[in-house]
């Protein structure tokens, strides 16, 4: 019985030097060698002359009707030209330089060009040659990669004759019903047609089909491991659904799609009886703490206590007032465990997390140390790049806690990314702000022109702006990082003197000097504050609205992106100006993108294109894999849908005893993945 796991050595003329050869290409099955795909086409089909433009490129099909003329002139410069009979049509060929085609030409032989269209002479200066015999009449011809080992023509004749032999043999992986849904086709006619393509329409339907199917199959396996780490136990936190309806009802706002979707989405975990382990992603301001608070409210609802871990205790702080606010007059009793307590209100607040009377806990790290005991802990929700841990996880459990967790984080992941690499979380992403906010204005000033931002900032400065002003960026050397900075400063003051305070801020000064420039920056003393990249975190001033950055090229886009994030947080227009002279295309690119959107996920996307995948998190870890035809940048909106699909038929409860699904459990069975979930 023939089988796609067969040696590709079953196939006639393939002996043990060929096997070896294929080998090199990673072919060692006929399953190896059906999905070694193209990696594009050669299109000849023709084009129609009457539609044809000056200048533009065409495909002309036809039979010499002239004796070839082949004529040299100057230095190692040749002409080959012969006309050739298209329909009622005679057109004149010309090639240059390409003497070795002299061979191919002869009267009455049928032959394809391709080359430009003179529309004038009626003829085409061709730079290819298709004869009849090489393209076996074929007008949409599979280029595959290739080595030294093997030929083109050979590859593509031991997979027409692999299909052939094995067509019959090929099972179809995909449930019907999906196949129906996205209308794919069966893998037969998949494989069929990208290899043998009648036409480039032909030819993108089965990508499509292949690219879903690859996706799919590498989601499934995903899943598969995702389910079998979830069935260690969590807690099923059934909150009350009308109680946190309400909650939501009481907001000063209406939830955003975006917000309401992501609520449900930690609202179906949070029931679950299994450990939610969810990243939250949203740009800064999208409303994640809003969304986070429901989360918490809702586990509060069902008796639990939530913990909320910041990476410092000012930020800490900040929560515990945000969130102190939104749920004043609630049963939600807010505790903050900072390092600034005394001994005796910390130990009070010990006591009063492990009675169940504080029930939402606020603090850093200290939160899953040892000597806080919980009454019964239900939620931790994590924030800003303070990724919960195996590490972590594994102390609260040991503790006796199996808590749901959430990672919220403004640094937006290209989804693509997002999908690919956390394979161990689910991501819920807001990707809208909430209604009404002005977009920021970016504007990229070229080269030198420092003065037109200058006259700039002044006119704001003069309507009563605020603005932060980034100086270049030295990475080798902080002390010339400082140097910059502060020449900057001595520059803007003197440009600035005596109308408007301009501050300074650097990673040289000490805690308290920085918070004495930030204080008199946020009331209002000092109008321009002048700063290394140290405003990227934790800096919130509201009236600042001005946002100015030197050689904004030496940045990256995410960096960029972080920067700009520190204006558009009031109610007046804000401003982004990026001063930058970029000498490569990717530079260029990057300024572009900038003034083009504010939206996070996509600059953070288009980093992923201009850097590539690999570069974002270093080759080896960035765990994007290689996928054969899918393109997770490309074809995101693909690799979405069938993560979907494949969590949907996971989900379905013996989804493994349809008949319909049995390739798949095969497939995963393969793979020595479990099929069966409970
Ligand atoms: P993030 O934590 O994502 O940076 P926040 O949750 O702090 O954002 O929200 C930013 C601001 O927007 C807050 O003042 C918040 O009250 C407000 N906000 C959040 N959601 C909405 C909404 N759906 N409509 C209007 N304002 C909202
Ligand atoms: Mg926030």
């Amino acid at each position: 019985m023939k089988s796609l796991q067969d040696s590709v050595a079953e196939l006639k003329g393939v002996g043990p030097k060929r096997v070896a050869d294929l080998a090199t290409l990673n072919i060692d099955t006929i399953e190896d060698l059906l999905t070694y795909y193209p990696s594009r086409y050669d299109d000849f089909t023709p084009t129609d002359l009457s539609t044809a433009k000056d200048k533009q490129k065409i495909t002309l099909k036809g039979q010499i009707v002239s004796e070839p003329l082949f004529t040299r002139f100057g230095y190692r410069r040749n002409r080959l030209s012969f006309r050739i009979r298209v329909g009622q049509q005679v057109v004149m060929v010309t090639f240059f330089n390409q003497p070795y085609l002299k061979k191919q030409v002869e009267m009455d032989r049928q032959v394809t060009v391709m080359g430009k269209w003179d529309a004038r002479r009626q003829q085409i200066t061709a730079n290819k040659l298709v004869t009849t015999a090489s393209n076996k009449g074929n007008e949409y011809g599979a280029i595959y990669p290739v080595n030294k080992h093997i030929r083109q023509g050979t590859l593509r004749s031991l997979i027409r004759q692999a299909f052939e032999d094995y067509q019959n043999v090929i099972p179809t992986l995909l449930p019907q019903s999906l196949r129906d849904h996205y209308r794919l086709m069966d893998r037969r006619q998949m494989i069929k047609e990208m290899h043998f393509p009648e036409d480039a329409a032909m030819a993108k339907a089965a990508r499509r089909t292949a690219t879903y199917e690859e996706f799919f199959l590498f989601q499934l396996r995903l899943q598969a491991i995702r389910r079998v780490h979830q069935r260690e136990d969590g807690t099923r936190i059934l909150y009350h659904n009308d109680e946190v309806k309400q909650f939501i009802a009481g907001l000063p706002f209406e939830l955003t799609d975006a917000q309401k979707r992501v609520v449900n989405e930690i609202c179906r975990d949070l029931r679950l009886p299994y450990q939610m382990n969810r990243l939250l992603q949203g740009d800064v301001g999208s409303g994640k703490t809003v969304v986070a608070a429901i989360a918490i409210y809702a586990t509060i609802t069902a008796g639990y206590q939530a913990a909320l871990m910041a990476p410092t205790e000012i930020l800490a702080s900040q929560h515990a007032e945000k969130l102190a606010k939104v749920f004043a007059g609630t049963h939600v009793h807010v505790g903050l465990l900072t390092g600034s307590l005394t001994t005796k209100q910390h130990r009070e607040l010990l006591t009063a997390i492990k009675r169940g009377d504080i029930n939402l806990i606020i603090g850093t790290h200290a939160l899953i140390q040892n000597d806080v005991q919980y009454a019964n802990l239900g939620l931790v929700i994590t924030d800003e790049q303070h990724r919960f841990g195996v590490n972590q996880r594994q102390q609260l459990r040991e503790k006796g806690e199996h808590p749901d967790v959430l990672a919220m984080t403004a640094t937006p992941i290209p989804r693509t990314l997002a999908i690919t690499t956390y394979g161990e979380m689910d991501v819920s992403v807001i990707d809208q702000l909430p209604a009404g906010r002005k977009p920021i204005q970016t504007k990229w000033i070229q080269g030198k022109n420092t003065n037109e931002a200058l006259h700039f900032l002044r006119d704001q400065l003069s309507s009563g702006a605020q603005a932060y002003v980034v100086s270049p960026l030295i990475e080798e050397s902080e002390s010339l990082d400082v140097q910059n900075a502060t020449d900057l400063y001595q520059q803007l003051a003197a440009y600035f003197e005596p109308n408007y305070q301009v501050g300074l801020l650097h990673g040289r000064m000490s805690g308290d000097e920085k918070d004495a420039v930030m204080d008199q920056f946020k009331n209002g003393q000092i109008q321009v504050l002048v700063s290394t990249t140290v405003v990227e975190v934790g800096v919130d001033n509201p009236n600042a609205t001005v946002m100015i950055i030197y050689d904004a090229d030496r940045f990256g886009l995410a960096q960029l992106h972080q920067l700009r994030g520190r204006v558009g947080r009031g109610q007046r227009q804000s401003y982004c100006l990026l001063i930058a002279d970029p000498k490569t295309p990717e530079g260029k690119e990057r300024m572009k993108t900038m003034v083009a959107t504010t939206d996070g996920f996509q600059v953070a996307q288009k980093d992923l294109e201009l850097r590539g995948s690999g570069d974002i998190l270093g080759d080896k870890q960035s765990g994007v894999p290689d996928f054969k035809v899918g393109d997770p940048v490309g074809d995101l909106k693909i690799l979405q849908i069938a993560r979907e699909d494949a969590a949907n038929l996971l989900a379905e409860p013996h989804w493994d005893a349809y008949d319909d699904n049995q390739p798949l459990v095969l497939y995963l069975k393969r793979h020595q993945l479990e099929t069966h979930f409970d």
